[in-house]
């Protein structure tokens, strides 16, 4: 039987140093062309500018009569009616005025449009009830987007607004960061299948379910590895095949001082470990290594710290990767609705519902912080980073959090 070690070889890093050693080597993957109009979720990788103007020609901003402001308060003749989509073939000279509706092209001579409201058409003649400015009610060309403008930067992450935009200006196919692999594995002798007969004792695989989601949501591709045992040799095969097939492997559990705990030596073997502790809970025995161009998080087994441990160091790195150039989730400063007891020793991650409320954001405890209790993240939008002490933090005290859901 191989002897509890009583200190750890490895240094205890400060969050931000350590967040700092990832972050430099979370450089961008690689590019890959793909349908632009279903690229949403994805991160632009060249810069785009607009091939050409929106609108083209000038456009009625309203349904009314394209005239001349020239002619003031003068009847006018009606010469035509002109719809969206049709570039007008007529000229509008003085004492004329065509029907035109929302969207359609301003025809040559006119500079000006009445709204419908402010004027009414008798036996093919138009009075208008005020003179009208030139320009008035009329879209410009370029006015929305001005040809070679910088539409969208490099690193924007693709929404429905930006799909939108790369429709209209007929762009349909678009350079974005590759997506990377990302490789779930867990480890642990008492772990079962969530599906299987769970004989007592035994524990339920929670952690690769749940970091396989979490990095679904960070933009990835996923690839689960299933569960090895605190064998060596098992351990080892195990991680050789996510190196194979992955960006970035992620594996929970066998990286804290037991005897089974195993991660850490064999990343040592394979390739560097940049840190295997981190002043911080719940997860102070995070590793990081990379093998070759692969990164590698050893992760706590509880299933808390796991995921914690993922949303602070790992997911910015998923972000960087695929080329996010905000791979950070927003700081806020919050003031507490629930008295917070901190960690004596290190600064803790609690987990918060924040509220917009009276004019500040809230921080509410989603209850017990135990490490093992998953419930303490359902629901959460927060981590509210709690600074090391004795007592209690009251109600009203503010401190930083990191927002990791939409506003409550
Ligand atoms: P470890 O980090 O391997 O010492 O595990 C710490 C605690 O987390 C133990 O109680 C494990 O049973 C539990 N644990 C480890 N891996 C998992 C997992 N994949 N799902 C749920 N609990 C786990
Ligand atoms: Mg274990």
């Amino acid at each position: 039987m191989s002897q509890l070690q009583r200190e750890s070889p490895y240094p205890m890093l400060a969050i931000d140093a350590a967040l700092g050693l990832i972050m430099a080597h979370a450089a961008p993957l690689d590019h890959e062309e793909v349908d632009a109009l279903a690229a949403d979720g994805r991160v632009l990788a060249t810069t785009l500018q607009a091939p050409e103007a929106i609108p083209d020609l000038p456009r009625s901003a309203m349904d009314g009569y394209a005239l001349r402001s020239a002619d003031g308060l003068a009847a006018r003749r009606v010469v035509a009616e002109l719809t969206a989509g049709v570039a007008p073939g007529l000229v509008i000279d003085a004492g004329t005025a065509a029907r035109i509706m929302t969207g359609a092209p301003l025809p040559a001579g006119a500079d000006a449009m009445i709204p419908t409201e402010l004027c009414e058409e008798r036996d093919g003649v138009l009075f208008v009830q005020r003179a009208v400015q030139p320009g008035e009610h009329v879209h410009t060309v370029g006015q929305d987007v001005a040809p070679g403008m910088v539409v969208l930067e490099r690193g924007t992450v693709l929404g429905a607004p930006e799909v939108g935009l790369l429709a209209t200006l007929g762009v349909t196919r678009v350079a974005v960061f590759r997506q990377p692999r990302v490789a779930v594995l867990s480890t642990g002798d008492e772990l079962v299948e969530p599906g299987a007969p769970r004989p007592p004792g035994a524990v339920r695989d929670a952690n690769r379910y749940a970091l396989l989601a979490a990095a679904r949501e960070a933009g990835c591709a996923t690839i689960a590895l299933g569960i090895v045992r605190d064998d060596e040799a098992a351990q080892r095969a195990a991680i050789l095949q996510g190196l194979e097939q992955a960006d970035v492997l992620v594996t929970s559990g066998g990286v804290s001082m037991g005897t089974r705990d195993l991660i850490k030596p064999i990343l040592a073997e394979l390739g560097t470990v940049h840190f295997g502790r981190v002043a911080f809970k719940p997860g102070k025995p995070t590793t990081f290594a990379t093998v070759g161009a692969t990164l590698v998080f050893g992760l706590p087994g509880n299933p808390v710290s796991s995921l914690v441990s993922f949303e602070v160091f790992v997911r910015p790195a998923l972000r960087a990767l695929q080329g996010d150039a905000r791979p950070y989730r927003p700081q806020v400063r919050v003031t507490l609705a629930t008295p917070v007891r901190p960690a004596a020793d290190r600064p803790e991650y609690q987990r918060v519902i924040i509220r917009w409320q009276a004019g500040r954001l809230r921080a509410t405890s989603t209850g017990p912080q135990g490490s093992s209790r998953l419930l303490s993240l359902h629901g959460a939008n927060g981590l509210l980073l709690v600074p090391p002490g004795e007592a209690v933090y009251p109600v009203g005290t503010e401190l930083e959090a990191m927002l990791t859901g939409p506003l409550q």
